[in-house]
């Protein structure tokens, strides 16, 4: 046989073996269906441009209608961005047909259906309970990052977030954000205690572990109690841990050392004078530079800042890797708080928050599902905040004709201006398009609008911002990162191996673990191993070398090019490697999988490397987000912070600017 032709037969052959073939929920069925269902035509239009234009309208309405359970790729999901990109790309207005109106007119336009968005029409309401509101928003469900991942495996309904994962911040909540949890009826402490159920793993002795690869590490091997970059390891226990890994000897002593050392690499500075020297130099550097570890560890450490930055530790600063309480700071005695170079405490100072944790089984979609019971009556039954998360929705009532508040999904704001001078303009138009691009652009009319959408992306929507402006929104370029969430027929592999998550550092996916246990309402987290179960996975499409910004916008070419066949078989290889001597088997035990892709996920936030001495009124949020007329700007980018209660001030804010002006 040839030697490709052996290539491929192998490969095919492992295909087999990891189940690539295997039916699986994965593949948008229901997305495929609703495309082939066009509406009946629209008057005036000629017929493909009537059928394509209520069908866009009409695709929501649908029986059936219900993207939560929709698997394979999603997140920013085929269909959800190719308008957008037309637009971004320039020639939109070229081929744009004429811009039909509606004759629709509101109080306010929302471009953006996440929390910043609902958030808005919240607070817009509290001011003007008459008003009325038109939300649009180019994914097929609302929420935003907010997103709920549902799957039916076996006879059990099991949830996870396919973005934001909890009630949590490195700050208190504001009373702005609070007020809104509280109207919800969401007591984020009080739920915590009665819902999270961590002794379904605790009781089980379930323990952290690190999966070293072969093509990484030169062999394939599990490693159990180590790999959690916050615990504590005692010195004892650390040992025990490194004595079972394929690291070297030298990679072996400098973890010891960072890990539990008390190494002082900066004797005879301040602690100010030695923080400010943590500003300017990334964690990587920190390690190899300041504490002389072996180069060895970075292969070791480099993703354990994916989760909370999306990208390795080349390109974080040491001062904000100190702030969340990694290893190798403890020597350096520093006070608590940042340094006065950087101004304020940035957003990764978690550790010193005091802000609530508390996380429903799909996220903070709940949070989403329980604005938008609030805002439009009828799309989703029951009436507390436990019981929202088994609550039935009827997406058909989103976007009915009178509602005082009104949902419209699969559609992209394109364009929105003031109607005549901004500074004395009585009105806006906005006009949207079918989010999967091609379509016919439509326009409504409203006394004004608030952009909660990406805040990279306004100034393709507002040509006409001044040019400062301009410049600072597109700066607000938002991390790249994937969930992926993998239903698992029963998990009795981890419980055989001891473990509830695995890091991996060689790995496509540089951790996974076991869905976090609540039990609210009439919903029930697996008990038993024998019960289907979900799994966590997280990707950061990072490229090191670059600074942070320039690593997320390769990060995000990356991922926008990646097809869900090739995450589907990382995913399986994965799995099946790290679980194989619990017995898993791929092919046999995955039941289904979501791909949850952010190619604009997190909210960019301050880094003190790239946004070192720059004042805090310089900052491009601040002036990227400034009022232009009628049109105010909210979203969680234009607070910096990648967090739901910054999502609801900067909600605030921007009803407030317009409200006030
Ligand atoms: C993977 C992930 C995990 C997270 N985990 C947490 C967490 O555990 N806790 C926490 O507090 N925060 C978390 N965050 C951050 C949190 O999700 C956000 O701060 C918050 O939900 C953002 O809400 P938003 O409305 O500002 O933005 P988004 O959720 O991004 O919503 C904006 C919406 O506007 C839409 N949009 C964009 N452009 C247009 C347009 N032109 N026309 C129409 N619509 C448009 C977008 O598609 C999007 O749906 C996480 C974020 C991500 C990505």
């Amino acid at each position: 046989m040839l030697p490709e032709k052996k290539g491929l037969h192998m490969s095919k052959k492992r295909d087999r073996e990891l189940g690539m073939e295997r039916p699986i929920a994965r593949r948008d069925f229901l997305q495929g269906a609703a495309i082939g269902t066009v509406a009946a035509a629209a008057g005036g239009l000629p017929p493909a441009l009537a059928a394509a234009a209520a069908q866009e309208k009409l695709a929501q309405n649908d029986p059936g209608y219900y993207p939560p359970t929709r698997l394979g790729m999603r997140g920013s999901h085929p269909g959800s961005f190719e308008g957008a990109h037309e637009v971004r790309d320039g020639d939109f207005w070229n081929h744009a047909e004429g811009v039909e109106d509606t004759g629709e007119s509101f109080d306010l336009v929302i471009a953006g259906g996440g929390i910043s968005g609902l958030s808005a029409a919240h607070f817009y309401l509290q001011a003007k309970p008459k008003a009325k509101i038109l939300i649009i928003e180019n994914h097929d469900d609302f929420g935003g990052h907010a997103k709920r991942n549902e799957f039916h495996v076996d006879g059990r309904t099991l949830l996870m977030n396919g973005g934001t994962m909890g009630i949590e911040s490195p700050y208190p909540y504001s009373k702005v954000a609070d007020g809104v949890l509280k109207h919800l009826g969401v007591y984020p402490t009080q739920l915590s205690k009665q819902c999270d159920d961590p002794a379904i793993y605790d009781s089980r002795g379930l323990k952290q572990a690190v999966f070293f690869d072969k093509e990484t590490f030169g062999t394939d091997r599990l490693v159990t109690g180590g790999g959690s970059p916050y615990a504590h390891h005692e010195r004892p226990a650390l040992e025990a841990f490194l004595a079972k890994t394929p690291l070297s000897e030298a990679v072996r002593r400098s973890v010891v050392m960072i890990e539990s050392g008390a190494v002082d690499p900066l004797p005879g500075l301040s602690s100010d004078e030695k923080k400010d020297r943590l500003s300017r130099l990334s964690y990587q550097d920190y390690l190899l530079q300041m504490l002389k570890a072996d180069p060895g560890i970075v292969l070791y450490y480099r993703h354990y800042t994916d989760d909370l930055w999306g990208c390795g530790i080349d390109a974080i600063s040491a001062i904000d890797c100190w702030g969340v309480g990694l290893p190798g700071f403890q020597g350096l005695k520093l006070k608590p708080g940042a340094t006065d170079r950087m101004g304020y405490t940035p957003a990764g100072f978690a550790a010193t928050g005091g802000s609530y944790t508390f996380h429903y089984p799909d996220g903070n979609a709940s949070i989403a599902r329980l604005l938008v019971r609030d805002l439009i009556p009828g799309v989703l039954t029951g009436r507390n905040a436990t019981d929202i998360v088994t609550a039935k929705a009827d997406y058909s009532k989103l976007d009915r004709p009178g509602a005082r508040v009104r949902i419209r999904l699969n559609n992209v704001v394109v364009r929105v201006r003031n109607l005549g001078d901004p500074k004395s303009a009585r009105g806006v138009e906005v006009a949207y398009t079918p989010a999967k691009g091609g379509g016919k652009v439509y326009r409504v009319r409203a006394k004004e609008c608030v952009l909660a959408s990406w805040n990279m992306m306004i100034p393709y929507l507002c040509p006409e911002l001044p040019a400062e402006q301009k410049k600072a929104l597109h700066e607000l370029v938002k991390t790249p990162l994937v969930y992926t969430s993998v239903a698992i027929r029963n998990w009795q592999s981890f419980a055989k191996l001891g473990i509830r998550a695995v890091q991996a550092p060689g790995g496509y996916h540089s951790q996974f673990r076991l869905n976090a246990p609540v039990n609210i309402g009439a919903y029930e987290s697996p008990h038993s191993p024998d019960e289907p179960m979900l799994v966590y996975m997280l990707r950061t499409p990072a490229k090191p070398g670059l600074s942070e910004r320039e690593q997320h916008k390769a990060g995000r070419y990356d991922l926008l090019s990646t097809t869900f066949e090739t995450f589907e078989r990382n995913i399986r290889d994965q799995l099946g490697r790290t679980l194989a001597d619990g017995g898993f088997d791929p092919a046999r035990d995955i039941a289904g999988i979501a791909v949850n892709r952010w190619p604009h996920g997190y909210a960019p936030e301050y880094n003190a490397l790239v946004d070192g001495n720059t004042p805090r009124e310089k900052m491009p949020n601040l002036i990227g987000r400034q009022r232009f007329g009628r049109i105010a700007i909210a979203n969680s980018d234009s607070g910096m912070a990648a967090y739901t209660d910054v999502a609801m001030n900067q909600a605030w804010r921007a009803v407030h600017e317009l409200l006030e002006s």
